[in-house]
């Protein structure tokens, strides 16, 4: 276990010093068996292993709150469910008393910037970190007024909202246009950050058409912050959700 954690975070950068220097093996003059790979040979060029530059999904901690790659579903509650990260106003574009985590922020307001400008207007966050207490607030209003089933599909239960991490915004453009709206996903603003949100270490939580994974509908304005390690592997390994990045069962519905 504490010999696994030495390599995770973000130990995988500071190895031996791999990050320029790549593709060291192509100078090993064995022609290695990249393409087809079906060459019985023993290998006794103990070459110590390529080293893997991308991080391994399995080195991260998705089960603690405070982990910034902390996964919450609906069958993966927060833990604990009452946990309360340390939070910070959000320095950028806001509604008004919005809270998130501090690596969050820093990465939000990067992104509003390079946004505005590509697109002549930055990120305007209407929700963010909510407590325990007011998601269960939420959720019960939500319940009294739709029943369980439909609350379900729009309203997460306490201890299974990704806001409680401090690491989900709601966000729309600062224009303002289709505000908790899936026309959001139309939008320049949307459409921006569906395109670049990753290289600032969000991820879109909740595509379209991946209900049977994530458990919820197309949210094109709900960002999730994970960190850009985590984002940049997702993109490029083309894995839209955090259950298939991390190799979890999806999560359609609460366990029964
Ligand atoms: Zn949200």
């Amino acid at each position: 276990m504490a010999a696994a954690l030495v390599l995770t975070g973000c130990g995988a950068a500071e190895e031996p010093a791999p990050s320029e220097t790549a593709t060291p093996v192509s100078a090993t003059p064995t022609p290695t068996p990249s393409a087809t790979a079906a060459v019985p040979e023993p290998t006794p060029t103990a070459t110590p292993t390529p080293a893997p530059i991308e991080p391994d999904a399995s080195a991260f901690d998705i089960d603690s709150g405070a982990s910034l790659q902390v996964v919450v579903n609906k069958r993966r509650p927060l833990q604990p469910p009452e946990y309360r990260p340390e939070l910070v106003a959000v320095s950028s574009g806001q509604e008004g008393g919005e809270l998130v985590r501090p690596e969050l922020d820093a990465a939000l307001a990067g992104m509003s910037q390079a946004m505005r400008a590509e697109i002549g207007e930055g990120t305007f966050v209407f929700s963010s970190y909510r407590g325990y207490e007011r998601q269960a607030e939420l959720y019960s209003g939500y319940v009294a007024r739709y029943g369980q089933a439909e609350a379900d599909t729009t309203s997460a239960r306490p201890g299974h909202s990704e806001h409680q991490t401090g690491l989900a915004i709601d966000v729309s453009g600062t224009g303002g246009a289709c505000r908790l709206a899936t026309c959001f996903g139309d939008t320049a603003a949307g459409r921006w950050l569906a395109e670049h949100a990753w290289q600032h270490g969000f991820v879109v939580r909740y595509p379209q058409g991946l209900e049977h994974i994530t458990g919820y509908e197309w949210e094109p304005w709900h960002l999730r912050y994970v960190g850009i390690e985590v984002s940049t592997a997702m993109h490029e390994e083309g894995a839209a959700t955090l259950e298939e990045f991390f190799g979890l069962e999806p999560a359609p519905d609460y366990a029964p």
